[in-house]
């Protein structure tokens, strides 16, 4: 009879230089462990190395490996801890279910895991979420350090805006600079101005953007110049964050984190006084004009979960003469949804976050039923007393719903799910898309 193929995995960081020595000592120690086993046969030694972990697809061998195993040339794998062996408990489950099915376990030396073994998965799980749990509280940790250096006013996120310098996390003026800044701002609000004319103008005489790679100004360069904080001297902190540890992928921050603002931080470039200026004259500009986007019930509130940029609704009559509005993502094309199924969602966060007026009202009709089966509530004057309570909490109740309607501070479309936060409630609502129901996790 054939002997147990067994092949061993390995993975180290080239941080440090004695860990490059290790990869070999580990090489070793599993080719003599193998050996050491007579009903084994040695199926190869696969190592990674150079890589911190974060993702699978640039782990060659682990690929190779995976592929092997699936090909039916490997019955065991080697392999020291949990958390070398994949970069998360999803991934670390999901792989070793994928290698279970395909009849290969996974042995995990220093964590004494045996996946063929009954209760192998079960400790499994648990050692991955530690492994975990110890990967969140460097992120968090790192995050607190990172806070507290923006309370002192470190300016973190390069590169340095159009007009300024960043040196050691401070920002100084550039005068070249600051002064197309002043021209900007003078154009804007005293000659009246707009962005696409500045922009135009600017181009035609030649002038630096703030992209060094591109040569002409756009209105929106413009623009961003003109919302600015910076400009007049204070500080935004936090204008983006990574939510997900694991991606460490970067989205707008819409309150999913605090922010940091800091007043007379550094030397403006513009006054106070002008700056606030240009942001009312903004508001006022911009109300006059109907944009495409503001037509739509909830624009600026629905962003994408893959890029963090908010969604555009696109409306398009079909041949019945029917309207139809679907929401998408023009920046990653990841994200989409009907509006129909949006709204339905709301309807359903709704009724989860604020109280279902027929419901309570049934409660609270049955308790006072029970208060008052003292007295002689069969009366005509008892009851309609009921009644008139009744309408009054219904009115208030719907008002309630109402309000919390108009307080969807912010939806985050994913591929499975969709986030409802609502103002006032730190937690999001997450309904599962494809179940059409509100999930727990
Ligand atoms: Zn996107």
């Amino acid at each position: 009879m054939a002997g147990l193929r067994v092949a061993a995995y390995c993975r180290v960081s080239t941080d440090q230089t004695d860990q490059l020595h290790s990869l070999a000592a580990q090489q070793r120690y599993f080719s003599e462990y193998i050996a050491a086993h007579p009903e084994w046969e040695d199926a190869g030694i696969w190592a990674d190395e150079g890589i911190s972990g974060t993702s699978t697809a640039k782990r060659k061998q682990f690929r190779a490996l995976m592929a092997a195993a699936e090909n039916g040339e490997i019955d065991l794998i080697l392999t020291k801890e949990v958390s070398r062996f994949a970069r998360n408990t999803v991934d670390t489950l999901e792989y070793t279910r994928k290698l279970r099915a395909w009849g290969v376990g996974v042995l995990f030396l220093n964590d004494n895991i045996d996946t063929r073994a009954g209760e192998g998965e079960f400790r499994l799980t648990i050692m991955a979420s530690v492994a975990q749990e110890e990967s969140r509280k460097t992120s968090e940790r790192v995050k607190w350090g990172q806070r507290r250096s923006m309370e002192r006013g470190v300016v973190f996120g390069a590169p340095a805006p159009y007009g300024y310098r960043l040196i050691d996390g401070m920002l100084t003026v550039r005068e070249d600079q600051a002064e197309i800044v002043r021209r900007v701002y003078d154009m804007f609000l005293e000659e009246g101005k707009g962005t696409h004319v500045i922009a135009r103008q600017l181009t035609e005489n030649s002038v630096p953007t703030p992209k060094e790679k591109r040569k002409n100004w756009s209105s929106t360069m413009v623009l961003r110049l003109l919302r600015n904080e910076k400009y007049c001297g204070d500080l935004l902190q936090k204008k983006t964050c990574t939510p997900d540890f694991l991606t460490h992928k970067k989205v707008r921050n819409c309150g999913q984190e605090e922010q940091v603002y800091l007043r007379a931080h550094h030397a403006p470039i513009i006054s106070r006084t002008q700056f606030e200026a240009v942001q009312r004259e903004l508001i006022r500009r911009s109300a006059g004009k109907t944009r495409h986007s503001a037509r739509y019930w909830c624009s600026g509130k629905v962003q994408c979960g893959a890029c963090g940029r908010m969604l555009t609704a696109r409306r398009s009559v079909r041949r019945d003469g029917s309207v139809h509005i679907r929401w998408s993502c023009r920046a990653c094309g990841r994200s989409a949804i009907q509006d129909d199924s949006l709204r339905m969602f709301i309807g359903m966060a709704l009724q989860a976050a604020a109280p279902h007026p027929e419901h309570t009202i049934r409660a609270l009709c049955a308790a006072w039923r029970a208060a008052e089966k003292q007295e002689d509530s069969r009366t005509p004057s008892c009851r309609e007393e009921w009644r008139r309570r009744a309408d009054i909490l219904r009115e208030l109740l719907y008002t309630a719903q109402t309000v919390y309607a108009q307080t969807v501070r912010l939806i985050i479309v994913h591929p499975q799910t969709v986030c409802i936060y609502f103002q006032g409630l730190c937690q999001p609502i997450n309904i599962d898309r494809r179940r059409g129901s509100i999930s727990d996790t």
